[in-house]
């Protein structure tokens, strides 16, 4: 089913807007598109990056941190934090080495080591990038999580990642942990960053300053196998638990290569990404890319406020800005006259990922900032951009781009359970697919061999989306394949959410969609079915709303929830989302044979 935004950028055609780099005085990375992919290899991309001394592997820490540190950029801003309050804390690259390195010690001294999972829940503070790096180093797997979850996502993570340690705020501790602690099992240690300064004791916690501060600052890596687990990111399927994927410390090669073509990095940029650490794209390009390309990296610790993004792309001098579509119609839906406002003579390279880009909104950039945004596509498994709109390309406006040198992508169509054939016909709708082999792939879902095996199809992965090549290679998004929703750029699983709402006992049955919404792109609604003996009035269905909120957090909850007699099912007893989403939508329901009599 076409998402409203996605059916306006395939019937509409916006003009094209030829190369923005003309206008800059630095020399794009990425110029002769075609000659760059004809003569790119993963593994000349890999020579850009130093490896561990001795031969002794590749370490995604030594790359971020560590080369960087030990070589001219000792003194050079890697982390530049903007606290809500307006605080400012700079951390150079010594600096990220000297507490990383504590925070490696802490671990190998709490034993944790290799393979062992680390979660950190935390929001944007130095501390988080301090802990996925410090984890990265002793070779133990990061693993972060939103800071909006609430209680039952976290709960679901932590198990089946079975993480050892837990690294948190006091706050979120007590609001979302505490009452949880008896169903986190494989947790032995919990992490609790105090506000600086105050030492609260909660009973089954350790405090993270003062263990980094009684901490050796020296450390060195062990050899680091390329294929050793890194990451563990998770994603929400249509049906059944979330999935970790795992991505490898090899994944570095891709991060690094990708931000160079996709984001342009040079060695001087000031880069933000606005996106939060608790997803994949604040971690590749959050904390990873930037810091192998030894740049600044700003982290604002405050939510989405027009005003003061606009102050801090001119107040930081910001020259290349990582963002979402959400965050853009939410600009936009402030104004131009606000945008105008702020003269932003550094910003050089305006980048765009996560959900739709309308064309709309590739435009507004141009009358808001003088330049296009770059749309560009990539999702948690594929762990690095996979197809992008590169400053020195002509834009078409709606479309994600064309695939980076090193990516090699399809559509095709299914044609058996092993088998794909390839669309070769222009603008012929069919499904995304990638052929395996780029080093940030995932490797696997964590304990769900069957699940991710079924990625695989025809010697393809196939990614879950649909969409359409057009002639000159540029490859336009049209609507997912599955039932997953999209909301703000966060994917959200459906069962996830019916399965909260099935706890509160006057629910009988739930079915959930995404709504379209003009800026979220899609929102979460809940369909719900009650029990005999139960009214379907407003106060229940406020309660309902809550209910789930306190559950599952403010990012994952519905926003709306509608009472109806029954859920349809297929006759296997499937819950038939499309079929909500169409009543919703007023569409046609399609084919409905196989409904269940209810
Ligand atoms: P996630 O794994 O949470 O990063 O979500 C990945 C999904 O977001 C993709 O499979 C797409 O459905 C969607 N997505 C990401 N980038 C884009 C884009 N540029 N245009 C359209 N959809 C996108």
């Amino acid at each position: 089913m076409l998402w409203p935004e996605t059916r306006q950028i395939m019937t509409v055609r916006w003009p094209t807007i030829t190369k923005d780099s003309a206008s800059s005085k630095v020399v794009p990375n990425l110029v002769d598109y075609d000659r760059v992919r004809s003569e790119f290899s993963w593994s000349q991309a890999r020579a850009a990056l130093d490896g561990l001394p001795g031969g002794a592997g590749l370490n995604i820490a030594h790359e971020a941190v560590d080369r960087h540190a030990t070589g001219a950029r000792r003194q050079h801003v890697a982390l530049r934090w903007l606290s809500k309050e307006g605080a400012e804390r700079n951390y150079t690259y010594g600096d990220l080495l000297d507490q990383t390195n504590r925070f490696a010690n802490v671990l190998t001294r709490l034993g944790i080591g290799k393979g062992d999972p680390v979660a950190v829940l935390a929001g944007r503070i130095p501390e988080l990038y301090i802990a996925a790096l410090g984890a990265l180093k002793n070779r133990s797997v990061f693993m972060p999580l939103f800071s909006a979850f609430g209680p039952e996502p976290i709960e679901a993570r932590v198990n089946i990642a079975r993480a050892k340690v837990l690294v948190t705020t006091d706050a979120l501790y007590q609001k979302k942990i505490e009452g949880l602690r008896r169903s986190l099992p494989s947790l032995e240690h919990v992490l609790v960053i105090g506000e600086p300064g105050s030492v609260k004791n909660l009973p089954g916690t350790r405090d993270f300053r003062a263990l980094l501060s009684q901490a050796d600052n020296r450390f060195t890596i062990l050899p680091t196998d390329p294929e050793d687990m890194a990451l563990l990111h998770f994603t929400s399927g249509t049906t059944g638990k979330p999935k970790g994927a795992i991505h490898v410390h090899q994944a570095v090669v891709a991060h690094h290569a990708t931000a160079r073509f996709a984001l342009d990095f040079h060695p001087d940029d000031v880069f933000w990404c606005t996106a939060d650490p608790g997803w994949v794209t604040g971690t590749s390009y959050g904390i990873i890319a930037p810091l192998t390309h030894g740049l600044t990296s700003i982290i604002d610790e405050a939510e989405f406020d027009a005003e003061r993004w606009y102050k801090i792309l001119r107040a930081e001098h910001v020259t290349v800005w990582y963002t979402a579509p959400t965050a853009i119609r939410m600009m936009m839906r402030v104004g131009l006259e606000a945008a105008k406002k702020f003269e932003l003579p550094s910003l050089r390279v305006l980048s765009s990922v996560g959900e739709p880009l309308n064309p709309e909104a590739v435009v507004w950039g141009v009358e808001a900032f003088g330049r296009p945004f770059h749309d560009n596509w990539w999702q948690t498994e594929t762990g690095g951009i996979m197809i992008a709109n590169y400053p020195a390309m002509d834009i078409r406006p709606g479309s994600m781009g064309r695939p980076l040198p090193g990516v090699n992508a399809a559509i095709v169509r299914r044609t058996g359970e092993a088998s794909v054939e390839v669309v070769e016909t222009p603008d012929t709708e069919g499904e995304l697919a990638l052929s395996p082999g780029w080093p940030s792939m995932f490797r696997g879902y964590l304990s769900e061999d069957a699940r991710y095996r079924k990625c695989f199809v025809g010697g393809y992965y196939l990614t879950g989306d649909l969409a359409k090549r057009d002639r000159d290679g540029y490859y336009w998004f049209i609507g997912r394949a599955d039932d997953v929703i999209k909301s703000s750029g966060h994917l959200i699983g459906p069962f996830e959410v019916e399965s909260a709402l099935l706890e509160h006992p006057a629910v009988a049955e739930a079915g959930v969609i995404g709504k379209p919404d003009p800026v979220a792109l899609e929102i979460v609604k809940a369909f719900v079915a009650l029990k005999p003996g139960h009214e379907p009035t407003d106060s229940l269905r406020r309660e309902l709303l809550g209910f789930a909120r306190v559950r599952l957090g403010a990012a994952v909850a519905p926003k709306e929830i509608e009472f109806c007699p029954s859920i349809p099912k297929n006759r296997a007893g499937k819950i038939m989302r499309r079929l909500l989403k169409a009543r919703e939508l007023g569409l046609p329901e399609g084919d409905t044979s196989t409904l269940e009599a209810s």
